[in-house]
């Protein structure tokens, strides 16, 4: 009865017999009530009225039947197949109604009526092979209950007339039982194709998730540690802030820098460093909480978001984080451990979007690594007032050459003995919005936003031009001009050539230039610096060496860079009654052997003047002599001292 159909074939063969029930038992309905008062005879119309009640009411509890399918198919515990049976059982009862009609009927029927019975139930079994194709049983039980009886009856009947009907049914009932047969195969096969295609549907949908599955894994998670990369940590992260901010909750982002891992990865491979970081990363997960994000945000950094901290359970965890990330680990036999400095920001008190909140966390990380690696530190406000002002400073800082802000100053040198001007040391000065802004400051962001080369090209341009107008011009009297250039600017390719183009423009004879680099040079390109200084000097330019001491200075590095000048920082002539002495007496030393000439800068002193002068230093810089002075009053400056003479100025003793 059911074929070896699936449950979901069944169910759609229930569903497209119910879809029809209501249509079809309307027009049954309408066609019997026609047949039953159209042709009107006492006779039989007790027999009539009796039939058609008998008919309503089966009607009426197909009609029940049809309900409740619709209420109970799209039931978890809905069986098509026996929703199928009683649907056949209702249209069984039916048609042997019909067929009991006919056969009845016949008998007291005259011509014209028996015609139009027999129409009716032509039209009827014509139209149940579709309505009932979808189950093959009733679909051919159905003709043949209909019309079969019915042309028994005619065929045995005493008039030729309906004789002839009976024959002619026959006939009728073999092609209906032919047609309603392959309608219901048609029918069938359009079900099992339909499902047979949801089917392929949902193993693509299956296979098209387990695509996204990967994609996602590639696209979201970090291979190497297994935990969430950069974009997927700030879109959870994103979200995460949504969340907070409609329920009122408080959230710390951790930014974890590992202390030293650069070195590690350099000095035992990357292979040992990889592991170290899987393994880091492994401890940082164990250590969560629960709803904590964590990822992976690039090379020895991790982020760790917390909800619902405080500043002060913040700084708790990240401390205790540390102290996990801290233990030794075991690699191949031998233990090994690596710190690590936390940054800390918080929603919504320092930051409300998520790349400020990263960014303020990465900023309190590095201002703690610069004074104390291992520690965690939370953002305040004193670094948010910082990242504003350098911002501001970098924003006006582009637009600083064309809008005439910035302009030098010029601190004479003295010759330690004779108290000549052998040099000024060019310096720069910025003024935005009627403030003047330390060197010392804006010189910084320069060098990190790239705009150190315009302005150093500017600098060397201005003092050279400037330089050359001293004394008249007249350049055999003048002293000397003293360039600060940034290690960026002087490692640069064209350096050479920027040098040379700011002398010839100025008409500025080199052997007037010295410029001025930081030791911190010898943290860089030693080979490119090496190879500056000697163009430098090749074209008769000296190389000073500045603030000597202050960082850590490399006395081969000092001895293979034969430049022409050391100026010992600051610091030890500040210090000079407390240590400082000893200090600059031992760099004089140095600088003597290895045939540097010495300045001490930031001379404030009448006493400190007369040590530095006993120790024999051969030139002196500071308040004591003069401030840095603007460009026009050098002139006035150099008219009311000594009168430098060739002998003394600033130049190698060799
Ligand atoms: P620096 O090269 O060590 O310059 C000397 C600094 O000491 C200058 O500060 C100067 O005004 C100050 N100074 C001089 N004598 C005394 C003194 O007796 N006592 C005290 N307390 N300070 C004294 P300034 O002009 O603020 O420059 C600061 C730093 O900015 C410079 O340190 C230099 O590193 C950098 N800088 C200045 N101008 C330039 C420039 O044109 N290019 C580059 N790349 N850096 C520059
Ligand atoms: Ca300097
Ligand atoms: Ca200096």
């Amino acid at each position: 009865m059911f074929g070896n159909r699936t449950d979901t074939e069944n169910e759609d063969a229930a569903s497209l017999l119910y879809s029809s029930l209501v249509s079809g038992a309307g027009v049954t309905i309408f066609i019997s009530m026609y047949l039953v008062f159209n042709f009107q005879s006492p006779q039989t119309l007790s027999f009539k009225l009796i039939w058609i009640s008998l008919l309503f009411f089966i009607t009426l509890i197909r009609l029940g039947d049809y309900l409740y399918w619709k209420r109970s198919h799209t039931d978890r515990h809905y069986r098509p197949k026996k929703a199928i049976l009683r649907y056949i059982t209702g249209t069984l009862l039916t048609v042997f109604m019909l067929a009991f009609y006919c056969v009845y009927m016949f008998r007291y029927s005259n011509d014209i009526e028996t015609s139009v019975i027999i129409l009716t139930l032509s039209a009827l079994a014509g139209g149940a092979a579709s309505v009932l194709s979808a189950n093959k049983l009733i679909a051919i039980l159905y003709p043949v209950i209909l019309i079969l009886p019915a042309s028994i009856a005619l065929y045995l009947s005493p008039s030729e007339y309906q004789n002839n009907f009976g024959v002619l049914g026959f006939i009728f009932c073999t092609v209906m039982v032919g047609v309603a047969s392959k309608a219901a195969d048609f029918t069938s096969q359009a079900i099992a194709l339909k499902n047979e295609n949801i089917d392929l549907i949902n193993h693509m949908e299956e296979k098209v998730s387990r695509r996204t599955e990967t994609i996602y894994q590639l696209s979201n998670i970090d291979p190497l540690t297994g935990l969430y990369n950069r974009s997927a940590f700030m879109q959870k992260l994103a979200q995460q802030l949504k969340r907070c901010k409609s329920n009122n909750s408080s959230l710390a982002l951790l930014f974890i820098d590992l202390d030293g891992f650069k070195k590690i990865n350099d000095t035992l491979g990357h292979r040992f460093g990889d592991e170290l970081l899987k393994r880091t990363a492994t401890r940082i997960e164990q250590y969560l909480v629960d709803k904590q994000l964590v990822c992976r945000w690039g090379g020895d950094e991790f982020l760790v978001a917390c909800i619902d901290t405080d500043e002060q359970q913040a700084l708790d965890y990240a401390t205790k984080l540390i102290e996990h990330i801290s233990l030794p680990y075991n690699f191949e036999n031998s233990n090994l451990s690596i710190g690590a400095t936390t940054g800390i920001a918080l929603f919504p008190k320092h930051a409300q979007l998520a790349d400020l909140l990263i960014q303020y966390a990465d900023t309190a990380m590095y201002v703690q690594k610069k004074a104390q690696p291992n520690i965690a530190r939370c953002f305040d406000q004193a670094m948010g007032e910082q990242i504003q002002r350098e911002h501001l400073l970098k924003v006006n800082l582009a637009g600083a050459i064309s809008n005439n802000q910035l302009r030098m100053v010029y601190q004479p040198i003295v010759n330690a003995q004779t108290e000549a001007v052998v040099a000024f040391e060019a310096l720069l000065r910025w003024k935005l919005n009627d403030k003047e802004i330390s060197p010392a400051e804006f010189i910084g962001i320069a060098e990190q936003h790239g705009l150190i080369n315009s302005i150093g090209n500017w600098v060397l341009q201005q003092s050279c031009a400037t330089a050359a107008t001293w004394c008249g011009g007249n350049q055999s009297l003048s002293p000397q001009v003293s360039v600060n250039v940034s290690i960026l600017q002087f490692n640069n390719d064209d350096f050479i050539e920027v040098v040379n183009s700011a002398l010839s423009d100025s008409k500025l004879s080199s052997d007037k230039l010295i410029v001025e680099i930081t030791e911190s040079i010898f943290a860089e390109n030693k080979q490119k610096v090496l190879q500056h200084v000697r163009q430098l000097q090749a074209i008769g330019v000296k190389v000073s060496i500045d603030d000597f001491g202050s960082e850590y200075s490399s006395l081969s590095v000092v001895q293979n860079l034969a430049a022409d000048t050391i100026k010992i920082d600051r610091e030890f002539i500040m210090s000079i009654d407390n240590g400082g002495l000893a200090i600059i007496e031992a760099v004089k030393e140095i600088a003597d052997k290895l045939n540097y000439s010495v300045i001490a800068e930031g001379v404030e002193t009448y006493e400190q003047a007369g040590l530095l002068k006993n120790l024999g230093i051969d030139m002196l810089q500071g308040y004591y002599y003069s401030k840095p002075m603007e460009a026009d009053l050098v002139d006035a400056y150099l008219a009311s001292t000594t009168v430098i003479s060739q002998n003394t100025k600033l130049e190698a003793r060799s």
